[in-house]
């Protein structure tokens, strides 16, 4: 674990760019939210001043919630894992993965603008369901803010702007932002495990079908863990949740790539506000299903990337967790998998 920790250290040494937002900023815009008074926001300021945040934030994701995960898994599982230390590297590159590190241990990285993209959706979900709530559905506030997220993604270096997320929330609502957020992190956390435990470390390839798979395969292990340690072990921490919320990290992934260069599709009409008739509808579905068939059956791939559609992703989890997921998740799950097919071109206007 040391060598692993100064290796980190190393590599965030050689970030160009510390990619945490000014705390006393931070704090000044949510005063209200958060029920500060400036002694308290003082007071906070100073107890963060001399620490140093990636360690702080470091700390968080391998005490709060990955030894809590690891903890509830099967012996034989978590023994494997519990040596791999979680680091955050400041990049603006939206990205986690697991990798060797020189000497030889499995780590995994995450980058935190990942974090604060994974942030800004679960706000932006929220809000937009508060704000509906009282007037109209206001899409031009989830566009927004969605762009914000996807325009980090295309045009680094750029932080999300907080200003698009007015303070609006009480605690109780942000709270669960911040949960959702947690349960999103804990999902990717549990992806980067399963590489290292289903041993694609060890798989040097250059082949995008294999790549592909091996991510369906992380992507289900990852699920499974995740419902085992939640939904039947009530995991500290995270049992206020439903489970299932974790696999709507797939949702911000496909706006993020229907809005990049890596789904390109442009026979699609690309039209949020177009209403899709019952046969317009059936066939993209019908097309993912065959897009995701043809993968596991037939290793064909229609995108030459390492990673499969969030969409062919979603499906996959669906397909292969049935009989784990309750009721109310299953409706959950094919809700999400209605929008994410219904919105395929959710494109948002640059
Ligand atoms: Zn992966």
């Amino acid at each position: 674990m040391e060598d692993s920790i100064k290796y980190f250290r190393e590599l965030q040494r050689n970030c160009s760019s510390q990619l945490y937002g000014n705390l006393e900023e931070v704090l000044m815009y949510r005063k209200k939210q958060l029920n500060l008074n400036d002694k308290k926001l003082k007071k906070i300021v100073k107890k963060f001043k001399n620490r140093s945040f990636l360690k702080y934030e470091e700390k968080l994701y391998n005490q709060k919630i990955a030894k809590p995960f690891l903890d509830v898994l099967p012996l034989e599982v978590s023994e494997k894992l519990r040596d791999v230390y979680i680091g955050i590297l400041p990049t603006y590159k939206i990205n986690a993965s697991a990798t060797k590190a020189p000497h030889g241990k499995p780590i995994i990285k995450l980058h935190c603008q990942l974090m604060t993209a994974i942030a800004h959706y679960n706000e932006t979900q929220m809000l937009y369901g508060e704000i509906s709530k009282n007037s109209e559905a206001n899409d031009d506030f989830l566009c927004k803010s969605y762009l914000e997220i996807c325009n980090c993604f295309i045009y680094q270096p750029y932080l999300p702007k907080m200003s698009l997320l007015p303070p609006l929330l009480n605690q109780e609502k942000l709270q669960l932002v911040y949960r959702k957020t947690f349960l999103h992190e804990l999902f990717i956390i549990a992806h980067e495990y399963a590489h290292i435990y289903l041993g694609h470390l060890e798989i040097k390839t250059e082949d995008k079908t294999l790549m592909q798979k091996c991510e369906l395969d992380a992507d289900l292990q990852a699920v499974k863990w995740i419902f085992e340690a939640i939904n039947n072990k009530k995991m500290k921490g995270f049992q206020s949740l439903p489970y299932y919320f974790a696999i709507e990290i797939f949702v911000l992934f496909h706006i993020l790539e229907v809005n990049s260069s890596t789904y390109n599709d442009d026979k699609i009409i690309t039209d949020l506000h177009k209403k899709l008739t019952p046969e317009e509808y059936c066939m993209r579905k019908m097309n993912l299903i065959n897009e995701y068939i043809n993968l596991i059956n037939k290793d064909l791939i229609t995108n030459d990337h390492d990673h499969p559609k969030a969409v062919v992703r979603l499906v996959n989890i669906l397909v292969n967790t049935k009989d784990l997921i309750d009721e109310e998740g299953q409706r959950f799950l094919l809700g999400m998998l209605h929008n994410v097919v219904y919105y395929e071109t959710f494109k948002l206007n640059s």
